[in-house]
């Protein structure tokens, strides 16, 4: 089947069975979306979530980031991986908010990926989820495996994998794909074990017997 064609049905069908599409990570403003979405990497949303349910109360608003002290945030965080890169990027990131984009986090992609710790993926997240705007895919390690199980893409870097996904995918729906295909590699495409037998894309997907 044509990629396209079959983009556009592995669409359909996941929009079905996961009608519900929101980021997994709590929120209230496009600042925490950045900063949940730094400590999310290799480290599970739910922990992510735990973590920032007390990191929120703590710190309400930007300047509250930029008073505290670099010790004191890296403790706050300290049961993520990589707690220490990432306490240091958050707070340069809120740094640099305050000081070059006038206490607001930008709205494009080339100012977001000027942040420290963020690249096309954390950008493309942020852009979606909290603006509702859509400049490319945003490619985790879930759509990454889907996207080669399913033969949409074969590559291991997220920046070829995304240009081929943009290729095949409809714009409007760059931005839930992501959605779809986390959910459907946490319920049935694990990394370990995927179900193949419980999958509703088994028919159309060239991984279904590995
Ligand atoms: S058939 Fe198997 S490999 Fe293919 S998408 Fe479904 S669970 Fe993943």
């Amino acid at each position: 089947m044509d990629r396209k064609k079959m983009m556009l049905l592995i669409i359909t069908r996941l929009r079905r069975e996961y009608p519900v599409l929101r980021s997994a990570l709590n929120f209230r403003n496009p600042f925490e979306l950045l900063v949940a979405t730094i400590l999310s990497a290799q480290t599970t949303d739910a922990h992510v979530n735990k973590v920032t349910e007390r990191l929120f109360k703590k710190y309400k608003k930007l300047d509250e980031y930029l008073e505290v002290s670099p010790e004191e945030f890296t403790r706050d965080v300290r049961s993520v991986n990589f707690f220490n890169n990432k306490a240091r990027n958050i707070l340069s990131s809120a740094r640099m908010i305050k000081e070059n984009f006038g206490g607001k986090v930008p709205k494009s992609m080339e100012e977001l990926v000027s942040l420290p710790g963020v690249a096309r993926k954390t950008a493309n997240i942020i852009l979606y989820n909290a603006f509702g705007m859509i400049e490319g895919i945003a490619v985790d390690t879930h759509v990454k495996r889907l996207a080669n199980r399913l033969g949409l893409a074969r590559y291991d870097d997220p920046l070829k994998i995304e240009r081929d996904l943009m290729a095949i995918t409809p714009k409007n729906e760059w931005g839930d794909l992501t959605h779809l295909l986390i959910a459907h590699g946490r319920a049935v495409c694990q990394a370990r074990k995927p179900l193949h037998q419980k999958c509703l894309l088994a028919d159309i997907c060239p991984s279904r017997n590995d």
